[in-house]
């Protein structure tokens, strides 16, 4: 009977297809999870290194601050410029 096999044919292909379909998403969770990975790493520099310290518009305000600092007796501070907000950062890490 040809419509039989036809649909055997058609159920193979369904399968085949499915196994595609699946190892895809295989491949796509896993980096979806890699995304997710980097973007918390992401977050937590970015928490660390930007949004939990005071922001200085220029260069000079962060000098001034660490001045300032040193007045109160905080040495060995560094400003950096932030690539996540464009602003300026103190640090105590010697770079
Ligand atoms: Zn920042």
């Amino acid at each position: 009977m040809p419509s039989r096999k036809r649909s055997a044919t058609r159920k193979q292909r369904k399968e085949f297809e499915a196994g595609f379909t699946s190892l895809d998403g295989l491949f796509a969770r896993a980096e979806a999870g890699q995304d997710e990975l980097d973007s918390r790493r992401e977050a937590a520099h970015r928490a660390r290194s930007c949004e939990r310290k005071m922001r200085y518009d220029t260069r000079a305000d962060a000098e001034d601050a660490i001045v300032r600092c040193e007045e109160h007796g905080t040495r060995g501070l560094r400003c950096y410029h932030c690539d996540f907000c464009g602003g300026w950062h103190l640090t105590s890490h010697g770079w």
